[in-house]
């Protein structure tokens, strides 16, 4: 810059003016220093981590709860009174982490986060098993909100829990060792897709079509019929002792095959399976590991709920009692358990809501209003509100909540930026922010920006999963 520019840029009134009072989104990449790039990259590895042993809400709950106990947490079925760090689990697929340092102040609430860790898949049905044209596949039942053209000819492991008449259960993992064999759905070959090229595609690949192929060889080497089926089902039975009823008492989901990768020359993405929502359980995870030491007498809390990308229905979603029970629980255990205490400490509690949003992606910029939606790489999105045509059904935080929420984020230098769902009237969406809200709390919406959100691969940004954490970490500090 030369004396003169300089001069200018001193003495310009109105860029002085906008640098007083303008309020601009900021590459989080921007002025990055080599130890904080270092800092950026080692969490995603553990992150990838996280992704890599929790494709389900089964196995997430069951990771947090190992990471947890490195850590000191203890469940609360089996902690000693004096206990300050708690698990808590229900129907193994949900649960929370709790830190108490002040038992006395119970009644005042909790520093309370939660996210979610159901995302899109396959469901096996409960009669999966058929065999067709010597081939034998499993039919699936689509979870949450899946583009199904997405699901079609890639490598696919299937992930689950079967369990007995006699209450005994069976864990399978088929798909992810590099010597496992994968499933996958196929698809028309385009010489012959003439009428399934004229369709939307939407319903181009219809869900009944979501057929795995598991196998061919007909039992014996005999071929009759159903002497395909006849085979797996005996290959089954000699692997894991099931007969085809046990699948009626199963939760076996068809997955992405494949672990979490680096995406890009620089290196600066993670592309994954099921990174909504569990890149927000994570850095809610490790914001609280690694904040406990730190805060000193606060209460806090970290949920993770299931069943979110089916609206929260059910006893192990947001829309159920569980953050009444799970506070229940905490209270009875301190032997605080009256209901005016419960009630009492419900309201007063703080929620971040922790969930992704929508990333501005350059080839379908329409759907966005370019302002207020999240862009990719500038840091942790707030969000007010969320909802469709005119905010139906949103939370929409107050304002106080929300300037306790920057003072916090700003005073830790969390890079973080203002965002909504998309432009007005172009669709929406929500998250589990309401059904907190019911309770008195006061609830926000806080989590990174994706782009392919929902796909069996979605991208996410290092650097703003590094600002997630830190916020999320901000949040336990200051709020
Ligand atoms: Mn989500
Ligand atoms: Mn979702």
């Amino acid at each position: 810059m030369t004396q003169s520019v300089k001069d200018k840029k001193k003495t310009d009134p109105l860029k002085k003016l906008g640098e007083k009072l303008s309020f601009k989104k900021k590459s989080a990449w921007q002025g990055v220093k080599k130890r904080e790039q270092d800092e950026i990259y080692k969490l995603s590895e553990t992150y990838k981590e996280f992704l890599n042993c929790s494709k389900t809400e089964r196995e997430a709950i069951a990771t947090i709860e190992s990471w947890s106990k490195k850590h000191r947490f203890v469940d609360i079925k089996k902690a000693k009174k004096s206990a300050k760090r708690l698990f808590l689990k229900y129907n193994d697929v949900a649960g929370a982490l709790v830190v108490v340092n002040d038992v006395k102040s119970l009644e005042n609430g909790f520093l309370m986060s939660g996210s979610h860790i159901d995302s899109p898949r396959l469901d096996l049905k409960q009669m999966p098993l058929y065999e067709s044209e010597d081939m034998a596949y499993m039919k699936t039942h689509y979870y949450g909100g899946v583009k199904k053209y997405q699901w079609v000819t890639r490598p696919l492991a299937l992930h689950g829990t079967i369990v007995f008449e006699n209450g005994s259960a069976k864990t399978i993992c088929v798909g992810e060792s590099e010597n496992d064999p994968v499933f996958t759905i196929n698809d028309l070959l385009p010489h012959l897709a003439k009428n399934q090229n004229k369709k939307p595609i939407t319903t181009a690949i219809e869900g009944e079509q979501l057929n795995i192929l598991v196998g061919s060889i007909p039992y014996k080497f005999k071929s009759e019929k159903d002497s395909v089926k006849l085979a797996i089902l005996d290959h089954l039975n000699r692997t894991y002792g099931i007969t085809e009823q046990d699948f009626v008492s199963a939760e076996l989901q068809v997955v992405p095959s494949g672990k979490a990768r680096d995406v890009g020359f620089d290196r600066s993405f993670i592309g994954s399976y099921g990174q909504d929502d569990r890149v927000c359980a994570f850095c809610g995870l490790q914001a609280l590991l690694d904040v406990t030491s730190e805060v000193k007498n606060r209460n806090l809390i970290v949920t993770f709920f299931d069943k979110e990308e089916v609206g929260s229905i059910g006893n192990s979603g947001a829309n159920s009692n569980l953050v009444e029970r799970i506070v229940n629980d905490v209270l009875q255990f301190y032997g605080k358990g009256d209901y005016n205490t419960l009630i009492r400490s419900l309201a007063n509690s703080k929620f971040l809501s922790c969930d992704v949003n929508a990333g501005i992606d350059p080839e379908w910029r329409e759907v966005n209003e370019s302002m207020n939606a999240g862009k990719i790489g500038f840091g942790v999105c707030l969000t007010k509100y969320t909802g469709s045509r005119g905010k139906v059904g949103t939370n929409d935080a107050h304002a106080e909540f929300m300037a306790e929420l920057r003072h916090a984020f700003n005073k830790d230098r969390v890079l973080w930026q203002p965002a909504e769902l998309g432009k007005v009237d172009q669709g929406g969406g929500g998250t589990i922010a309401y059904f907190l809200a019911k309770y008195g709390m006061e609830v926000a919406d806080c989590g990174p920006a994706l782009l392919s959100m929902h796909a069996p691969f979605e991208i996410s940004s290092k650097v703003d999963v590094y600002h997630t954490y830190k916020a999320y970490k901000a949040f336990y500090k200051y709020l």
